[in-house]
């Protein structure tokens, strides 16, 4: 089975080690196919995304290290390009110039578009708008977000956190849904929604069908589990069943921030995929998307 990541963070944005470091490891842990998906708010900037002015030097670096491992590794050059109504959105045509081979697209930051002169959280050394915090943040920024934008309101916050992700799925042209329920990453801590009650279930559902009819792969993300932040993969088993129900396409990405974490939790990706029905997967090679039995 060929085994391929394509959510790979390294010190050009918030990541720890370097993109040779995060070849050199993928290598040893036997990785066929490696992608580099560092944050973008192009052509905004905050303090975990990759400056502007350094987007041609990260994707020089990845092209000459594809070059460089290309017998060893196949490598690709992505982004995780986030969705920020108005400000930043994860669509081919803003990326061109730097000749990605797939874009992620992501929602991080929450806004309330509906009381646009209500603060959230600071987002330090930032273009971006006060007006929202970032769900995948610490836990005092998605409390203070919720607090502060929604009156304290979990299921508000919740709800308008899907409803910036059906959006960004139906408006705009890229390859993976990112973490598509990152939400639950402070829920243990937080507790601002039951994912057992009825409104979460529907809000699941309705993304799952937008999903559907947009042809986009979600990712399985195993990236909480080596951070400790939450000990499972994005999504849910349960978010998975009614992907694989509508016949929606995953692959299986990390997330990694550091070498070490590369395949910490991609057993349990697996696991998850087979148990919420999954006996296919998706992986890109050669510019295209292919589909592989899953083998264990
Ligand atoms: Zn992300
Ligand atoms: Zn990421």
């Amino acid at each position: 089975m060929i085994k391929s990541n394509y959510h790979t963070h390294t010190n050009f944005c918030d990541g720890k080690s370097t993109a040779e470091e995060m070849v050199k490891s993928a290598i040893e842990k036997k990785f066929d196919i490696f992608g580099f998906s560092s944050h973008s708010a192009y052509p905004y900037k905050s303090s975990w995304h990759l400056n502007p002015e350094k987007h041609f030097e990260y994707s020089k670096e990845i092209q000459r290290l594809k070059e460089f491992y290309k017998n060893d590794i196949e490598l690709c050059l992505g982004f995780e390009s986030d969705y920020f109504p108005l400000i930043c959105s994860p669509d081919k045509q803003r990326f061109l110039e730097f000749e990605p081979d797939f874009i992620i697209g992501s929602v991080h930051f929450v806004v309330n578009l509906d009381e646009p002169e209500k603060k959230g959280f600071p987002q330090e050394d930032s273009d971006i708008p006060v007006n929202c915090f970032s769900i995948d943040s610490v836990t005092e920024e998605v409390q203070q977000g919720i607090d502060l934008l929604f009156d304290g309101d979990g299921k508000k916050a919740s709800q308008t956190y899907f409803a910036l992700v059906r959006e960004m799925v139906t408006s705009f042209d890229f390859d993976i849904v990112g973490h598509l329920d990152i939400l639950r990453k402070r829920n243990n801590q937080l507790k601002f929604f039951d994912e057992n009650s009825q409104w979460y279930k529907n809000e699941i559902e309705a993304t799952a069908k937008t999903i559907a009819q947009s042809g986009k792969i979600v990712e399985i993300n195993y990236g909480g589990i080596a951070r400790g932040s939450l000990m499972d993969t994005y999504p849910s088993v349960e978010f998975l069943k009614l992907l694989r129900k509508l016949d929606i396409p995953v692959t299986i990405n990390s997330d990694a921030h550091n070498f070490s974490h590369i395949d910490t939790g991609y057993d349990l990706a697996i696991k998850n995929a087979i148990t919420a029905g999954f006996s296919e997967i998706q992986y890109f090679s050669k510019g295209k998307w292919h589909s592989q039995k899953i083998e264990v």
